[in-house]
Formats: C-alpha cells, structure tokens, sequence
C-alpha cells in the first residue's frame, strides 16, 4: 500500500477531514515508488513534517511513459474525439470545483500561502484554466492552403505524444493547470512531475482525473527530486516535449538533457526581476497599492513580481513615505488566519536563501528601509522588506531573490529608467505607472519583457499569453499560444491530377 495523507483541518476558514494516497500515479493507480522509499514534506508554518510521499526514480518515469504511450494510441490522442477531451476535462473542472475548499486548504497547508488566496485566486484560477482550454478542445483545426487546381492541400495539427511537464511550488495547482490544460485539449497524454516541496494537490488531482473518467495512463504521476525524476523526464527517448516552469539554472539543464537525448521540443517558464516604474504623473495612492502587491504577493514568491521599482525623482520621498506605511501594514502570520495576507516562505532552504540575499544587501552597502529580519520565532516566515540605496550592480538588483525583498531606485527621466529597467537578464515582465497615456504605452514598448503592465501589476488572464524575453524563458503559456506548443504540424499534399513523368 502506498503511503498517504491523513490530516484533519480544524481552522476558523476550513474544517474538513482529508485522506488520500502519496504514491507515484501510474495507469491511473497509485502505487509505492519503484525503490520504496519517501520524501518528507513540511508545513512551511511549523517546520514539522506534514506527510511522507513517494521517491520515485528513472524506473517509475519508465512506466509512466509505457502507461502514457499506451493510453495515447489505444483510447487518446487521435483515438478521443476533441468533443470527448472536452467533456473530461469539464468533469474534471467541475470535480475540482466540488473540493475547491479542500484543494486550497491542502495549497495553504503544503506551500503557506493564504487560504483565502489559494480559494480565490490560485485554485478557482486552475479551474478556470482547464475550462477554458475545455472549450479549445473540439477547436483544434488546420487549413486548406490553396496551391494549385491540381492539388489539394491542408495542414492538420496533431498531439504530438507523450509529453513531460516539470511545474515548481510557488502556484502548484495554477502552474500544473496551466501545463495540462493545453496538452489535454490537443490529445496529448502526461508525465508530470510536481515540486517535491508542494505535491499535494498534484497528488489530490489524480483522484479526480479517475473520478472524472479519463481512460487510464492520460495523466500519470510521478513524485520525486528534480535530479533524478525530473531529469528522467527530460532524458527520456519516449517523451517527444517537455514543458518546465521554474528557475532559470535549471532551465538550463532541461534545454541541455533535452538536445542530448531525442532532441525534444522545449518550452520553458523561467524566472524574472521585473522592473516596476512609477513616473511623476502617477495616481501615487493607486501606484502603491499595486507597488506592494508586485513586491509582495505570494511573499514574493512569484516570477513576474515587480521587484525593481523605479520611482522618479521628483515624487520620490512622498512614495516612500506612502510605501513604507503600506508595507508595515501587511499582515504576516498563520495562512489559515482570517486577515493574513502574507504567510512564510515555502521552505527552510527558501528562507535561509532570501537571509542570504537580505545580508548580501547590507554588506554591499545597500540601506534595509523596512523589514529584513525573520518574523516571529518558527516557520519560514520573513518580513516584508525593502532596500533603499542600491547601486545597479549589487546582487540585490540583479539576481531573482524570489521572496518578500525589494528594492526602491530614483530615476531621473524616461531614457535613464528604460536603460536601468532593461539592464537584466531578465525580461519576464514590466510595469509602467502614469496618467499619460502616451507616455504609458511608449515606455510599454521600450521595455524587453513578454508582458507589459499598464497602471496594474500581475494580472493574467487564461486567454492572454504569457512568457518570458531573454533568459525568463521560450515560448508562452496560455491562450491559443499554448495550444500550439502542443501539437506538430503535418502538411499533406493529395495530387488530384498533377502529372509524373519521368
Ligand atoms: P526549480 O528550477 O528549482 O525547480 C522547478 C522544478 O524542476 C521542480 O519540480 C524541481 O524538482 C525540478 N528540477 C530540479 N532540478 C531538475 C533537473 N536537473 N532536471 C529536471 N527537473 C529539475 O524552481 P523552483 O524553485 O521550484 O521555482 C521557482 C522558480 O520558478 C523561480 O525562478 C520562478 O521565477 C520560476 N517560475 C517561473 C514561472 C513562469 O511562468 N515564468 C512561474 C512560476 C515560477
């Protein structure tokens, strides 16, 4: 038997038992990693161990991708109508939507972000996406492209197989929607593999991909560490593309294991240091609510978060003055709390990680004007903190810290910010803050990220495309740009009466 997760939620926002097995999903059955042995997994706002899940290995990802390849040419891809996909993935969505308070409660409990945000935004934003990529499914067309009278011509687009999806733990639920959204629609079947530090929802899914009907082998599962598991993915011969979310050192990797092995198709979801820029001219009360949400929201854990805000010159002070008693106002604490907006860091190695940075910050010189300290005496909780006086070239300023650090730079005008903002490896996204609209949608465009926000940070939408410039990643997700990830062109050509003589 494998192992399993037996918790029961006795919080003021949500009560309820949970049961469900922690092994690897295979064929549609859980079952104990092939070597038998487990991954410990924490409550980020305790430090103690939550539950055991499976280790699985290479050996597993093999029988996922035999399961995977069966259930692809036997009951899927070609062989399940995009009307039928449809209908799955309704029932999916809708089962999701049954437990909807359950699956946040488990994302608050296994990753520490609120659970009000895990309902709201994170779960009932999966479930959103899977309807949305639901209705794509029956309209997966190709073209007939006119070339001659003496032939007939048309494009067909294809699942292209098996596909491998590596998703990270900072939106478990969102970014494993985001992933098999697009790859259900199109026919393809799944190996997935979620974060080792926030499996559970993942976990809690394959149940409802049963419950929901879909013939066994579409969706498989495999837990583990991303050297062994992940690279078995990437690796794989029997995989024709993977999809990665997660950092840019490891995107690396998969690129590498993937040009090595079969050569795959590649999409990666890399990470960022957005700059958010707030001209003169802005609504300042507006321009700070938004400033600290970049910053701040999902403590930080986010890829497009605004962590470079460049204020000008002129409105400097009075922001900081408005931003410094935003940020003190942020409350920090219990996810399961009624009024928490900010809980801990997903995991010690995270925590100890942002201290790194945070002390980087003070011994380069740069000035911690709010926070920089652990909050409160257990978990991975860390203040929410912002540095003044940087110089470009601290690792503060250019490296992804991915937790609740900012930094707050002057700038003088619209050439020197555009410089400063586009000086990073980066180029996730942007956000630019005026009243003027031309000035909002020229600075927009001078910016080299995949998304341009004007007068908001953060916002998404299912049918917008998303993705990184530069190293923030190749290719996008969501909207019909993700269905094209996930399917191979072929062009057929049918002579009706072209003439061969040779
Ligand atoms: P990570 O790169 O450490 O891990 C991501 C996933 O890859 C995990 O499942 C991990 O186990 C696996 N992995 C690790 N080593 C591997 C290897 N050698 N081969 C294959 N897989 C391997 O990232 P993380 O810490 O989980 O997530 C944070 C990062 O994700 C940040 O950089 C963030 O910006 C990025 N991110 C990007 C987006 C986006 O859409 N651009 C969205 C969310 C997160």
């Amino acid at each position: 038997m494998p192992t399993s997760f037996e918790y029961e939620f006795k919080t003021p926002l949500y009560k309820g038992k949970v049961s469900f097995p922690t092994g690897v999903y295979i064929n549609g059955q859980f079952r104990d990693g092939s070597d038998g042995t487990t991954i410990d997994v924490f409550n980020p706002s305790t430090g103690q161990v939550l539950t055991k899940i499976s280790e699985a290995t290479a050996k597993d990802v093999d029988l996922a991708v035999e399961a995977a390849t069966k259930a692809f040419e036997s009951s899927w891809g070609l062989k399940a109508p995009g009307a039928q996909r449809s209908i799955l993935m309704h029932k999916l969505a809708n089962l999701m939507e049954q437990n909807l308070e359950e699956l946040a409660a488990l994302e608050a409990i296994d990753n520490g972000k609120t659970f009000n945000w895990a309902k709201n935004a994170d779960v009932a934003g999966a479930i959103d996406c899977i309807r949305y990529y639901a209705g794509w499914a029956d309209k997966i067309t190709g073209q007939v492209i006119e070339t001659t009278e003496a032939k007939l011509t048309y494009s067909r687009h294809e699942p292209i197989g098996v596909v491998g999806q590596i998703i990270p733990w900072n939106f478990p639920l969102l970014m494993l929607s985001w992933k098999i959204g697009p790859a259900l629609a199109t026919g393809n079947a799944i190996v997935m593999k979620p974060s080792e530090l926030t499996p559970l929802t993942a976990l809690r899914m394959c149940s409802l991909f049963t419950e929901a009907g879909f013939p066994p082998g579409v969706f498989n599962l495999v837990t583990g560490y991303g050297h062994t598991v992940g690279n078995a993915i990437t690796v794989h011969e029997g995989i024709e593309k993977v999809a990665f979310t997660g950092s840019t050192l490891v995107g690396r990797k998969v690129m590498e294991a993937a040009a090595k092995s079969n050569l795959k198709n590649v999409t990666l979801e890399l990470g960022g240091k957005s700059p958010n820029i707030i001209f003169d001219d802005a609504d300042i009360e507006k321009a700070v609510n938004w400033a600290a949400f970049g910053v701040f929201w999902n403590h930080g854990q986010t890829c497009c978060a605004g962590t470079r805000v460049f204020v000008q010159e002129g409105i400097y002070d009075k922001f900081l003055a408005a931003f410094t008693e935003k940020i003190k106002s942020i409350n920090v604490g219990d996810p399961f709390g009624e009024s928490t907006w900010h809980g801990p860091q997903v995991s010690q190695g995270q925590y100890e990680r942002i201290m790194g940075y945070i002390k980087s910050g003070k011994e380069e010189g740069a000035k911690v004007h709010v926070g920089g300290e652990r909050h409160g005496t257990e978990g991975y909780f860390v203040q929410p903190t912002i540095f003044t006086e940087t110089k470009p070239n601290m690792k503060i300023v250019q490296e992804e810290i991915f937790g609740p650090v900012g930094v707050l730079i002057k700038f003088k005008d619209e050439e020197d910010v555009i410089r400063q903002a586009n000086d990073t490896v980066y180029g996730l996204a942007a956000a630019v803050f005026t009243e003027n609209l031309n000035r909002a949608i020229e600075t927009a465009h001078k910016l080299k990220a995949g998304t341009a926000w004007i007068n908001c940070v953060n916002q998404l939408h299912n049918n917008v495309p998303f993705g990184g410039f530069k190293q923030s990643g190749i290719g996008r997700e969501l909207g019909e740009y993700a269905i094209h990830n996930y399917t191979n062109v072929k062009a057929v050509h049918v002579n009706l009466r072209v003439p061969m003589n040779i």
